[in-house]
């Protein structure tokens, strides 16, 4: 993991070795920019006195978490590593549990109450909100990045697999000709059109195996069409019968097989919303933007011999990946989206009646909630010195949260490392 370096204007110049980076600071040639990401600032040198090199962000972009990871493009080394997670989920269940209490309300023995829906106007290109903060977020990071990096593309994971290249009937018949690639699109392209199950038996969650609804050996192609996902076992017990045969006793079975087979691409072919919109909107920052498909990035990782994390297949992302990839010493800068806190006017009571509030306060004495600070407590029973984040009480203690415990301390033994901006970090 890389420092990154701005010069004495706040542009960026080409990350620097931890080890630099400490000299520069104990000469007080730098001082420290901002925590997290680490950055420094230099006091005597401007972008014209040293030469920048083009650096890469790459993504990866998950339901969950999205790894990024920020590639030198001429030497191949990846300078700095992220894991964003995102909280979809935290967003999707409070916006379900406010739908409840003001459906409770409705149907209680109350005064009529008139449904709230359909009076409301969506803008074009509206989603979700929990789908929204995902791409919020990754944008963010981007824009964040390219702050403080030299930074000259983009490379970003649009599709699973590569449809136009399974597609097309000139090169869908020659897989085993096509070299490893294609195998790695067929078998993502499989994964998705079989829901990650076998065919035959629905088990989840084991090595699958390509396998030939007709038989290679009686005649069957090796077009998508004849494929689909088996576990071992099943592709064993099948071997070269008929599946007609094989699946004799189980009609059903036989019946959802071939017409699942027959199913069209487009069908299978979930189109992702969430990665079109990042794509349109990462395009808007202005760099060259390379989309490639999760067939690519696997093949990739796996003809480099690389283990499988969220920010190893981000570096692993599109065509331009280089030959040799330097993956020694990064350690992904873990990011946990917090969320910038609510603004909401208007909670519940225990029983779901609507209280009106003034808005929750955030700042008091120069702090914020969420603010990264270290606590020097000098007396009583939490005597010592912690880092954590604090949540703006009037007591005047703060709420510190550190390692698990949660604990309150007067915002004398406060000093701020990190100002709050929505992320909480561990690295
Ligand atoms: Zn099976």
């Amino acid at each position: 993991m890389r420092v990154f370096v701005l010069d004495r204007n706040l542009s960026p110049l080409d990350p620097c070795h931890p080890a630099r980076a400490r000299e520069l600071l104990q000469k007080r040639r730098a001082k420290v920019y901002r925590r997290y990401p680490f950055t420094i600032v230099l006091q005597d040198r401007t972008v014209e006195d040293s030469a920048t090199h083009p650096h890469r962000i790459k993504i990866d972009p998950g339901s969950k978490t999205t790894g990024i990871a920020i590639v030198q493009e001429e030497t191949g080394r990846v300078t700095n590593a992220f894991e964003i997670s995102h909280r979809g989920q935290q967003i999707k269940n409070s916006l379900e549990s406010r739908r409840a209490l003001r459906r409770g309300r409705r149907n209680r023995k109350t005064r009529y109450r008139e449904p709230r829906f359909l009076n409301r106007t969506r803008k074009p290109g509206w989603l979700p909100p929990s789908l929204e903060s995902r791409i919020a977020n990754i944008e963010t990071w981007v824009r964040r990045i390219k702050k403080l990096c030299p930074i000259t593309a983009i490379s970003q994971e649009l599709v699973r697999f590569d449809l136009q290249q399974i597609e097309n009937p000139e090169i869908s018949g020659i897989e085993y000709q096509r070299g490893e690639l294609f195998s790695f699109e067929v078998k993502e392209y499989l994964l998705q059109k079989w829901g990650r199950k076998c065919a035959y038996c629905g088990i989840e969650n084991v090595p699958f195996e390509i396998e030939h609804i007709r038989a290679k050996s009686k005649g069957g192609s090796n077009r998508i069409r004849n494929l689909c996902l088996s576990c071992h076992a099943c592709n064993q017990a099948k071997g070269n019968k008929p599946v007609e045969e094989f699946l004799k006793k189980k009609p059903e079975v036989l019946k959802r097989v071939l017409a699942q087979a027959k199913a069209p691409l487009q069908d299978a072919a979930a189109v992702n919303t969430t990665r079109w919109e990042l794509y349109r909107r990462i395009q808007l920052t202005g760099l060259s933007v390379e989309v490639d498909s999760g067939g690519r990035t696997k093949f990739n990782r796996k003809t480099r011999g690389i283990e499988k994390t969220h920010w190893t297949d981000a570096a692993c992302v599109g065509v331009s990946t280089p030959e040799t990839l330097l993956l020694k010493g990064v350690k992904p800068l873990v990011i946990k989206a917090k969320g910038q806190g609510r603004r909401q006017r208007c909670g519940t009571d225990k029983f779901g009646f609507p209280i009106r509030h003034a808005p929750a306060a955030k700042f008091f004495m120069g702090f914020q909630t969420g603010d990264l600070v270290k606590a020097n407590v000098l007396t009583g029973k939490y005597a010592g010195t912690y880092t954590g984040r604090i949540a703006i009480r009037f007591k005047p203690s703060f709420t510190l949260t550190t390692g698990g415990r949660k604990f309150d301390v007067h915002p004398k033994y406060l000093k701020t490392i990190h100002k709050a901006d929505g992320y909480e970090y561990a690295s």
